[in-house]
């Protein structure tokens, strides 16, 4: 089961009761619940997300099997990121894009360790000055992450990773990485590190063991952000 509905004053709402609600005054006007209600669920094909693998495992796979209710509010961070990708799409249309150059948007495949990894890497620019490498740009919608340590940080550290050994399994030379942090302070491009291949691998077999045998990897984040902790025997209370 995905996404069944929202919270909503301390009831649970079905997600087209929530579409079709006329007292929506303080909530997201209805196209952008739609874009944040009406998800797509993919089921368990013979490949797995960065995401999933960066994130707790346990919890994509509880969201495709429990019925849960999640608050807008947590919409939100997703819904602004659609918008930047709009972005990128915008100026891969533009006369000044670079074609062979630059990219956005890319969809790759590889195999990293075990599992086959399918993904969507944000933007990449070729730099002549630079031996002729790549570097990757991954887009992030709020600068409180500059801030993140532990677990969040790992999170973005190997999802970038990740992305940078996919996109060189599929031909594209990548050297640095960098983040685009992106909110209404203004925006920031930091570098980040080059973790090495083999630590890579390691962290990707650890996650996909994991996902194979349902195991949860428990953060300081289940309480407030994952909306299936009802449902998960790993779940203890932050
Ligand atoms: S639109 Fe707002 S008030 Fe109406 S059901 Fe959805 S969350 Fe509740
Ligand atoms: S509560 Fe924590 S460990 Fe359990 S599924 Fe959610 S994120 Fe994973």
């Amino acid at each position: 089961m995905p996404l069944a509905g929202v919270k909503c004053g301390g009831s649970k709402v079905s997600i087209q009761d929530c579409l079709d609600c006329e007292l929506d005054f303080d909530c997201p006007a209805r196209p952008f619940r739609i874009v944040m209600l009406d998800q797509k669920v993919y089921g368990h094909g013979d490949y797995v997300s960065t995401t999933l693998l960066t994130g707790c495992p346990l919890q994509s796979i509880l969201k495709r099997e429990k019925p849960y209710y999640a608050d807008l509010n947590s919409f939100w961070y997703m819904t602004r990121g659609t918008i930047y990708h709009l972005v990128a799409e915008g100026a891969k249309k533009s006369k000044y894009w670079k074609h062979g150059e630059e990219f956005a948007e890319i969809r790759w495949k590889s195999k990293i360790g075990n599992p086959l990894i399918r993904s969507t890497s944000d933007y990449l620019r070729l730099y002549k000055t630079m031996n002729n490498t790549f570097i990757l740009y991954d887009f992030k919608t709020t600068m409180d992450m500059i801030k993140a340590v532990g677990s969040i940080k790992d999170y973005y550290l190997y999802q970038g990773n990740i992305y940078r050994l996919g996109l060189i399994n599929n031909g594209y030379k990548v050297g640095n990485l960098r983040f685009m942090f992106m909110d209404m302070a203004g925006w920031k491009t930091v570098k980040y590190p080059v973790v090495p291949e083999q630590k890579v691998i390691d962290y990707v077999n650890w996650k996909y063991d994991c996902y194979l045998n349902r195991k949860g990897t428990p953060s300081g984040l289940c309480k407030n952000f994952c909306p299936v902790k009802e449902y998960c025997e790993f779940y203890k209370g932050d």
